[in-house]
């Protein structure tokens, strides 16, 4: 059976510094995505077990832990690709041109996502996010790792609102550190994931063949 596996980061821990601590980021990747990886993988294992029992109870229960710690990983893998030391700035190209038709400036867009994630009740993460069946870019409030999510659109960027991301740091001052993301995010890495997505063509909706 194939396994989760917690992917290394593309930059030190405290290259983030002085935006993100190189304690959070240690923390945070190696301890808190690190267990949502272990807990993947051992909630795969459980599963195996209860279906050879057919044990439907079980089944469900843990379909929901993995659909948890499974988008735990993958928000936390998109997350630390889209931020880079000494970056931050704007867009250019195709993303730039459909940020501005999406949400009139790149201005406008940094309010809202900084406000999407910073107004999340409880944990959660706020994202861009493409979605493909009216072909536009929308800000999103993601809770948990997998609530409020609306089927088929892909996040390109996303910003993680749980307190383990930012309270060694910025103790309750919580948009400090959303502002402060906007020094760190890899637009070369979101715009690639914004032409693959664009590129999908998934056949969500419309006519059967
Ligand atoms: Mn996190």
């Amino acid at each position: 059976m194939e396994k989760y596996v917690l992917p290394q980061l593309a930059y030190n821990y405290s290259a983030l510094e002085p935006h993100i601590s190189g304690r959070i980021m240690e923390l945070h990747h190696d301890k808190h995505h690190g267990t949502y990886v272990a807990n993947a993988n051992m909630t795969l294992e459980r599963l195996a077990e209860a279906r050879a029992k057919e044990d439907f109870a079980s089944i469900l229960a843990l379909e929901r832990a993995l659909a948890f710690n499974v988008s735990g990983h993958v928000l936390h893998s998109t997350f630390w690709q889209n931020l880079s030391p000494k970056a931050g700035g704007e867009p250019s190209g195709e993303l730039a041109e459909q940020i501005r038709r999406d949400f009139g400036s790149f201005a406008s867009f940094k309010r809202q996502m900084t406000a999407a994630a910073s107004t999340v009740m409880g944990s959660g993460w706020g994202a861009l996010v493409w979605e493909p069946l009216a072909q536009r870019l929308m800000t999103v409030q993601i809770y948990d790792h997998q609530s409020n999510i609306t089927q088929g659109g892909v996040p390109l960027m996303v910003l993680d609102a749980w307190e383990h991301a930012f309270y060694l740091q910025y103790e309750n001052r919580k948009t400090d550190f959303f502002e402060a993301t906007w020094n760190l995010w890899n637009w070369q890495d979101i715009a690639r994931r914004f032409a693959e997505a664009k590129g999908l063509t998934l056949k969500l909706v419309g006519a059967a063949a």
